[in-house]
Formats: structure tokens, sequence, C-alpha cells
């Protein structure tokens, strides 16, 4: 049985706790690895080496730091298919949608590759007589990313390119359930030049995930996964002084209108509602459809399904592969159960004709939803979009801004000026304008409003500058014989 291992200070760690949990193949049901779980111990090894790492990285000059994520880019760049892969082999999803994950986190390294421009901070000169005053950004020290199973090679990369480009060293504890990608990250990092110690991987549960948010050498912690335990990691975490940002869950809902292109907008339902079987945090799971059009744009969306080639994720074939594990595809199965009961219409039953091995569930689409069914109110993660019909743009709105989440919401409509005030109305952090999909490219930042996102700073972009740093304020001047004086008074400019 394949074992995965920490990484600390540059090299494999066997894990010593005797705990460990089981990674399958989600595509064959079966276990393909052990992953070791990390003891309070052994997070606090990590820890230390990322301490002992931080003097010199942080001195390490800018050109250097750029030059190392310039390396790093070029690698993940020519390992896109081998990162792919293993995406596949242990997160299920299928080829293309796992290219498409490194594309995404590549961007963030890139973003890092302008670290010395990003870094530069302000300059006021004369703002007294003979006083400058300028501001310099400096790193926190050893931060730590905590991350879920549906991006694990992405959502690394939104939180160390940046931290380590500013200049702290990092602790990373991926997901347990697809863990193999980060150590290859981690060698690829050591490759581009990173020295040993300054990127460490602690794998585990509860247990290292505690240590973490306890460990008085830890400043800053950076997650991302669902909303109940995003809501007690930002309140651990600051409640120990460490800065948190924590993005939690989300119910995506796309407003369609009875001027949109039907087609298109079928296009974009499918497409962001099955896509990774429905393990994006940014899925479309709630589609508004208009009275006047809802029949029509159902009926498009259940034309399309059959269409969709479900299968294992190495099969180049494939468009939607199975769900992560056995348990979280039968919890799924269980709102598409439900649904019916709470007086919903089941359009299209994924549970049937399903491959006997593997976790896999088909799409399936749900007409009829309200708020109050469980297949509205809750964050299901799985293939299922659920139709409300509602009969009014305010209706729409009204909808999406009482939902407990506010991650990412689209607009479908040829109108630019219901677009314009859809944007001004909706109380979301990432809204799409007939795009379904709306991640934000790496220059911007990604993070939610309301339950999706606890803290003040979006994660990557600018705000993951702001994240990754402190902000330091110099006053000076230079003796100047002809400008001292002795004044008791409280100093002013003017
Ligand atoms: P999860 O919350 O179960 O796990 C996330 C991380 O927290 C993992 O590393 C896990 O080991 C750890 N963890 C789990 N339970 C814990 C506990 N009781 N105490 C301490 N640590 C714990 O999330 P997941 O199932 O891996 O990922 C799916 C969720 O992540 C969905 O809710 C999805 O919407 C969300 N997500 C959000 C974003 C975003 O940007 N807002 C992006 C991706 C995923």
């Amino acid at each position: 049985m394949n074992r995965i291992s920490h990484w600390i200070n540059g090299t494999v760690v066997a894990g010593t706790s005797g705990k460990s949990g089981k990674v399958f193949n989600p595509a064959t049901g079966e276990q393909s690895a052990a992953v070791d779980f990390a003891s309070v111990a052994e997070v606090d090894a990590a820890v230390a080496n990322a301490v002992a790492a931080f003097p010199a990285w942080r001195a390490t000059n800018l050109s250097r730091r750029a030059e190392v994520m310039f390396h790093m880019r070029e690698l993940v760049d020519v390992n896109r298919k081998e990162i792919a892969a293993m995406l596949s082999a242990e997160h299920g999803k299928v080829l293309s949608d796992a290219l498409g994950e490194v594309a995404r986190g590549l961007e963030n390294i890139e973003y890092a590759c302008g670290i010395p421009n990003l870094l530069k901070g302000g300059y006021s000169e004369q703002a007294s007589a003979g006083v400058d005053v300028y501001n310099i950004r400096q790193p926190l020290g050893v931060v730590a990313g905590i991350t879920p199973f549906n991006f694990p090679a992405m959502v690394p990369m939104w939180m160390f390119a940046n931290a380590l480009g500013c200049g702290n060293t990092f602790i990373l504890k991926p997901s347990e359930k697809d863990p193999s990608v980060t150590m290859f990250i981690a060698e690829l990092l050591k490759q581009a030049g990173l020295p040993d110690g300054c990127f460490n991987v602690v794998h585990g549960d509860k247990v290292a995930v505690d240590r973490i948010l306890d460990h008085p050498d830890i400043a800053a912690i950076s997650f991302v996964g669902s909303t109940p335990i995003a809501k007690y990691i930002y309140e651990t975490g600051t409640r120990n002084g460490k800065r948190v940002q924590a993005l939690g869950g989300a119910k995506n809902h796309m407003l369609v209108l009875p001027d949109a292109d039907l087609n298109m907008a079928a296009d974009a339902a499918v497409s962001a509602a099955y896509g990774s079987a429905g393990e994006r945090c940014m899925a479309i799971s709630v589609l508004l459809a208009h009275d006047s059009i809802a029949d029509a744009l159902i009926s498009k969306i259940e034309e399309r399904i059959p269409n969709i080639t479900v299968g294992a994720g190495d099969d180049p074939t494939s468009e939607m592969g199975p769900l992560i594990t056995g348990e979280h595809r039968d919890k799924v199965a269980t709102y598409i159960a439900g649904a019916t009961q709470e007086g919903a219409t089941l359009v299209v039953d994924g549970r049937t004709n399903v491959p006997a091995q593997g976790f896999y569930l088909k799409p399936s689409l749900i007409d009829n939803v309200a708020p109050g069914m469980k297949c509205y109110d809750d964050e299901i993660f799985g293939p299922v979009l659920s139709v409300v019909r509602v009969k009014s743009y305010d209706e729409g709105v009204q909808l999406i801004n009482d939902n407990l989440y506010g991650n990412g919401t689209a607009i479908f409509t040829r109108d630019g000026g219901a677009a314009r005030q859809f944007q001004f109305d909706i109380n979301v952090g990432m809204v799409g304008i007939n795009v379904p999909v709306p991640v934000p490219v790496s220059y911007y930042s990604f993070g939610g409003w309301k339950s999706s996102l606890f803290g003040d700073q979006h994660m990557y972009g600018p705000e993951g500058i702001n994240f990754y740093t402190r902000s330091k304020v110099v006053t000076s001047r230079w003796p100047d014989p002809r400008t001292s004086t002795v004044d008791l008074g409280f100093p002013q400019n003017r």
C-alpha cells in the first residue's frame, strides 16, 4: 500500500503518530494509499523548521525570491499533465478539468513572480520640514494554509505563492482525502530553489489543525473549506491572536431573465452545475428561472444532460467523474431522494444507471424547489441543480440576498441596464454577467460575503499580499543643524 508521509525541512518524513487515513481512487472505489496523520509533536517539528528558515528567507533579496517563483512557474508548467493525473487519481475529476485547475493555480504563481513590484511601498518627501514618510511591507513570519479536497493543487497555490513571495515561511495542512499532489508540489518548490524549511506539509485531521490554531509561532492562517469549519478556524485562530482568512461554503444562484439567450443559459447552467461533479465552491447549484421562460429553459437543460459522459477521470472521453468518497455520494443521494418528499419535482434522477464500481452519481435536475426544502437550504456539493421559478427580477435578487451564503452568483440577460443593476444590488462577493463561474483572475482577489468568508481579506491577488504582510510606516529626518530647535509642542506639519 502506497504511504503518504509529511514533508518537513525539504524532505519526506515518515509519520510516527501511528494514526493514518485512507485515500481512495474514486473511480474504482478502492483504497490507493494511506496518509500519515500528524501528532502535535510532528506539527511542532514542522513549525520549528519553518521558524528556523524564516530569518534567512525574509532577508533573501526580492529578485531572488522572484527568481524562485519564476523557476516554480516553469516546473509546474512542464509538469501540468503529471499534476493533473495525480489530481484525477485521488479526487476523481476528469483530466481536462484537472488541467484547468493547474492552469488557474499557475496564474497565482505567475502573479507572485511580480513580487518586487507588489511589495513597493509609498514615499512622501517633505511631509514636514526635512521630514520624509514612507511605508514598507514586511512578512508576518510562519503562516499556515489548511485546504479542502476539491482543489488539492489550486487552493494551496492561491496561498503559498504570495505567502512565500512576501518572505514568509509556510506550513500546509492539505485535505487528507487527496494529499499526494502537495508532496509533488513540495518537491517542485525544492527544485525551484526554495530553501529547506520554507515550505512544509503536515498531513492530518483535527489534531493537526488544532495544533496549528494553538501554535504560538504561527502568525496567520488561510483556510478554505466548509462553513462550519471555516467559522471554527476563524473564531479559534483570532482568539489565539492570529490573523485569519477563512473561506467557507456556497450556494450559488444563477438568475435567468426572460430576454436571455436560452441556449447560452442552458449550456452555462449545465457546465457550471455538473462540471467537476458539482464539487466546486463556485458551482451553480440553484437556477432562478423567470416564470415566462422556465419551461423552455428546463427542457433545454434536460435535453443536454444525457449527452454528458460520466466516467473515470483518466478516460479522455469522460466529462464528469465520480464524487470524492462513497460516504459523500450517499449523502448527495439523500437530497435527491428527499426532494420529491418535500414537494419538488425530480426531472432527472442521477441515481440511475451509474457504474457499479466507484463513487458515481449522474447529473440530477430538480424543479419547483423552494426555500425551506433541504435541497435548497443546504450546500449539497454534488451534481444536483435545483430550479426555483421566480416571478420577477426583484424576487430573484431577494432570494440571493436572503441566502446564508454569498460566494458567487450570475445573471443571464441581454439587458445591460438589468445586469448593471444586479451588480449594484447583489450581496455576493463574486458576480458573473453571462459568466456562470466568475472565479477572479489572479490579479484580483477571491472571496465571498456572508457565511462564505470569515475575515477581512479575500484570498490571493492584492488582498493576498495585504494578508501576508504587515505595513510599517517610517517617519525620518536626517540631522540638519538649520532645523534643530527645542519645541515641546505636539509635532504638527503646518
Ligand atoms: P472541510 O471543511 O471538510 O475540510 C477542509 C479542511 O479542514 C481539511 O483540510 C480538513 O482536514 C479540515 N477539517 C475538517 N474537519 C475539521 C474539524 N472538525 N476540525 C478541524 N479541521 C477540520 O471541507 P472539504 O469537504 O474538504 O471541502 C469542501 C468544502 O469546501 C465545501 O463546503 C466548499 O464549498 C468549500 N470550498 C470553499 C471554497 C471557497 O473559496 N469559498 C473553495 C473550495 C471549497
